[in-house]
């Protein structure tokens, strides 16, 4: 009897036992699934995330008060944004964008590789004149692609006066506002500086190296002579305008400081590769007018230096016998030889909206030919003007340059800066 009941007893502990047992691996079991539910979610969020990002949809702008998030905007898809660093959670919900002090969905966006932003804005001069806009701001590329609108009135110092648009900087970038989104304008002393009130464009040709190569007419310059002079720019803090922004410059749109300069290059046939070296190493811009049905000029392809038009192939001497200096092509040929050149040079290009005549010759004809084909700009040689330009004055379809010799000698460099 005795027996029986310790049998009765252990075998009692022994099932209570059993099913203690299995109830805490069930519940061990319960935390080990919700630790890995919520580090797939860890995971997932953690996917999204990179210092730069790209939005992958169109979608919502955030700002946060009182630790509730509100919609502040919209966004385009594929804008390039800059995160801030964050410790992911299982409730991260939002990234911070700290350049616009907002927050993004990290469902809406997906990890890029490093951008950096044009800064070359940072050398114009604004405009003594601000906007206000309306309370709704809708953000441009230079290009007019939409990139956001934020439901907010903005006040903005005018950096660009464009025909339908201002260039302002926001985000630090410069971005573009429609005059529609405009309230308000009005006169602000923003700044002391005066706009630069005329510029040179300077006009090279051969660049070549000595030791290389032999080059004895009068428009070569050697390598060590071509550095002197970007030396000279660079420590006396030249900005070297690109030809957008000597466009905007000649139509009043954009003002730059009295330390400015346009440099060209012509032709492209005796043009050594380090050339193109140094214009990187003292970070200074430059155009390459390229007759390309002589030059490929993808070797020379940099950010310091774009490509343009000096025809196909209308680079030769007395085709138009009795025209001009030279009798270039362009100043007789038929108009739609000379229309289909040019179409070819800037196929070839990939487009081109700025163009050199070649031996700087150039009539009426011509520039009629130009405009037609979509050109913008036209430059010619010094002509009557020591080549300098003036906003609102310049015609266009004449700029004029300074050419550098082989004999022009630094003192006489120094001057063509003024
Ligand atoms: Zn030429």
């Amino acid at each position: 009897m005795k027996n029986n009941l310790l049998i009765s007893l252990t075998v009692i502990l022994f099932v209570l036992l059993i099913i203690f047992l299995s109830l805490n691996i069930k519940k061990e079991k319960e935390t080990n699934k919700a630790t890995s539910k919520e580090n797939t979610i860890i995971e997932d969020i953690k996917k999204h995330y990179n210092e730069y990002v790209t939005t992958n949809k169109e979608t919502i702008l955030y700002k946060k008060e009182n630790d509730e998030y509100i919609e502040a905007g919209k966004i385009n898809k594929n804008v390039n944004l800059k995160l801030s660093n964050v410790e992911i959670n299982v409730d991260t919900k939002y990234f911070y964008l700290p350049d616009l002090d907002l927050y993004i969905n990290y469902i809406d966006v997906e990890p890029i590789e490093k951008y950096t932003k044009n800064s070359r804005f940072k050398n114009y001069i604004y405009f003594n004149s601000n906007i206000i806009t309306k309370n709704s701001t809708t953000f441009y590329d230079v290009d007019n692609n939409y990139l956001y609108t934020l439901n907010d009135s903005f006040e903005f110092k005018i950096l660009i006066k464009d025909e339908d648009r201002y260039g302002v900087v926001f985000n630090d970038e410069l971005l573009y506002i429609s005059n529609n989104d405009v309230e308000k304008i009005y006169d602000n002393l923003n700044t002391d500086l005066k706009n630069k009130s005329k510029i040179r464009t300077l006009t090279y040709h051969f660049i070549y190296n000595p030791e290389k190569q032999e080059c004895d007419q009068s428009i070569c310059q050697s390598l060590e002579q071509f550095e002197s002079h970007l030396k000279y720019i660079r420590e006396n803090n030249y900005f070297t305008l690109n030809m957008d922004e000597l466009d905007m410059y000649l139509d009043g749109k954009l003002q730059i400081p009295e330390k400015s300069i346009v440099i060209t290059i012509d032709d492209g046939t005796t043009l050594d590769l380090d050339a193109v070296k140094l214009l990187e190493k003292y970070d200074i811009n430059a155009t390459l007018f390229v007759i390309t049905s002589w030059v490929d000029p993808s070797p020379y392809k940099s950010t310091n230096l774009d490509f343009e038009s000096h025809t196909d192939n209308m680079h030769n001497q007395y085709e138009c016998k009795g025209y001009g200096m030279q009798g270039g092509g362009i100043l007789c040929l038929p108009e739609e030889q000379i229309l289909n050149d040019l179409k070819t040079s800037q196929n070839k290009l990939g487009g081109s909206k700025y163009f050199a005549y070649p031996f700087f010759d150039f009539n009426d004809r011509a520039i009629a030919l130009l405009k037609k084909a979509g050109f913008k700009m036209a430059f010619i040689g010094q002509y009557d003007t020591e080549g300098y330009s003036y906003p609102k004055k310049t015609d266009k379809y004449k700029v004029r340059r300074m050419t550098i010799f082989s004999n022009t000698s630094m003192e006489e460099f120094i001057s063509y800066l003024k």
